[in-house]
């Protein structure tokens, strides 16, 4: 079975093929670490997740790369705002973001560099644009790359540059298409920088967002690697810019396929920070939802197509989950003990080819979630039937295993509570003893932020999924 990708540099569907024979090199823009990572972000993130999984799944060894963007304008800002040291600062946001990794059961890739580990990595890919004559230094003193010198300028965002002003620059980070201009691969220290300096051959001051993900890149994955993905939103500037200076500096291709997501979106307008319309993991989590009914709808629709967030989704993925919790369950009961694994029952052969025929073809989540479904309600028809002996009911339980290894949302959530969820239900009967309500509500809420409600049965109180 062949795979493909929609190639965001050629715009077209393509085989995917590896440089080396069996192993992906992947790198995938991380996290700005300034503030809690939003599920706009996290969208990104999932799909990258499943990305990797089936490329697993498919029997590739993989190389994925993400990066921590943890010295930019934005954590310097933050950081001066809060007065403290910029590591401090951004140490909070990435302990939060590998926490929620967890939370979304996201895998780990195989590195995770920060910025600020690389800082002679990025002085001395900026040294190699010199020799190549494709960066100057300017009367402010940062350091700026020459779009006129790099002939293909352009290419993956399909840039007109023809009303390109020569000399034109932009030191920030972020601008638009209107602003095209040289931008900067070094930025001379200003007051604003506070203490975050490096000493550099044109003086002090700190690296480019840019050419953060240049250097970390080639340092992990070598100079011409396989995949590169991120959000849209980063295929201009940042993408284009990371080609130019990645492509002058070595004369190779950088990477070979560009895969970009389209953006969740409230009320039809991207998600993010700026714009002040975001929920962060942690805020739609306090609403009672989990980890595995927003991985759920993240990972529901097509990478490449828009997704609108609503609460309403969430209770739809809820649902949705619950029918296959049943389902597993079910299995689970006719797989009884002793009983050799036979061959898949044609209903689940089925389904299973045609699960890796829609995730073959570009990641077609939604084709590969019909048949996810389609096995569930041909497997409870045939378990109403009495027609599922336990050799095929271990086969079938495999076969969710299997795809749970790629969606990571198949198997049910264990039903037993940690000791700390246990702890709060006590808690919370001591309250109702002694008639402190507000204590009591306050513990039912955070129960209930951890996925739990407290029954009252004959036996006493019970704490039960929500
Ligand atoms: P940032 O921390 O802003 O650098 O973004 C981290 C990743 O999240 C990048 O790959 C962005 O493209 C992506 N991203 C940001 N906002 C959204 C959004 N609303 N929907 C999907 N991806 C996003
Ligand atoms: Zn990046």
């Amino acid at each position: 079975m062949s795979l493909k990708f929609y190639n965001t540099m050629s715009r077209q569907l393509e085989e995917f093929r590896t440089l080396e024979e069996g192993h992906v090199r992947m790198y995938t823009c991380g996290p700005t670490v300034y503030n809690y990572a939003h599920i706009g972000n996290f969208r990104a993130y999932i799909f990258e997740d499943l990305l990797r999984r089936y490329l697993k799944y498919k029997g590739f060894q993989l190389t994925q790369v993400m990066n921590l963007t943890d010295v930019d304008d934005k954590t310097i800002r933050g950081a001066n705002e809060k007065k403290v040291l910029l590591s401090q600062y951004t140490k909070t946001y990435i302990d939060a973001f590998f926490d929620d990794l967890s939370t979304l059961n996201i895998e780990r890739a195989e590195y995770y560099p920060a910025a600020t580990d690389h800082i002679p990595d990025m002085i001395k890919l900026i040294h190699r644009l010199f020799e190549k004559g494709v960066a100057y230094q300017s009367e402010d003193g940062s350091v700026y790359f020459s779009i006129a010198k790099y002939n293909h300028y352009g290419r993956l965002a399909h840039l007109d540059l023809s009303g390109l002003r020569a000399g034109a620059r932009v030191v920030q980070d972020e601008y638009d298409k209107e602003n095209l201009a040289d931008f900067a691969l070094w930025k001379a220290w200003d007051e604003k920088d506070g203490d975050v300096y490096w000493d550099s051959p044109w003086g002090r001051g700190r690296p480019g967002w840019h050419i953060e993900c240049s250097a970390m890149s080639m340092r992990y994955l070598g100079e011409s690697f396989d995949i590169h993905t991120g959000g849209v939103d980063n295929i201009f500037p940042h993408h284009e810019d990371e080609i130019a200076q990645s492509e002058a500096a070595t004369g190779k291709p950088f990477a070979h396929t560009w895969l970009h997501c389209a953006h969740l979106v409230v009320d039809g307008k991207k998600m993010s920070k700026s714009l002040g319309n975001f929920y962060t993991l942690r805020d739609v989590l306090a609403r009672g939802f989990s980890g595995r009914e927003i991985r759920y709808e993240l990972m529901a629709t097509h990478y490449r197509q828009a997704l609108n967030f609503t609460f309403g989704a969430l209770d739809a993925a809820r649902a949705a989950l619950s029918r296959l919790d049943e389902f597993y369950r079910r299995v689970q009961g006719a797989a009884t003990a002793e009983v050799p694994e036979t061959d898949l029952p044609a209903w689940a052969k089925a389904q299973r080819e045609k699960f890796g025929q829609a995730l073959d073809e570009d990641l077609n989540i939604s084709e590969a979630l019909a048949s996810v479904f389609d096995l569930v309600t041909a497997g409870n028809r045939a378990l109403n039937e009495k027609a599922v002996p336990a050799g095929e009911a271990w086969a079938v339980l495999a076969l969710l295993e299997e795809w749970d290894q790629v969606l990571g949302f198949i198997r049910p959530p264990d039903e037993t509570a940690d000791a700390e969820t246990v702890t709060m239900m006590d808690l919370r009967q001591q309250a109702r003893k002694n008639k402190n309500w507000a204590e009591a509500d306050r513990l039912r809420d955070e129960l209930a932020a951890r996925g739990w409600v407290v029954q009252d049965t004959p036996q006493g109180p019970k704490l039960k999924r929500k």
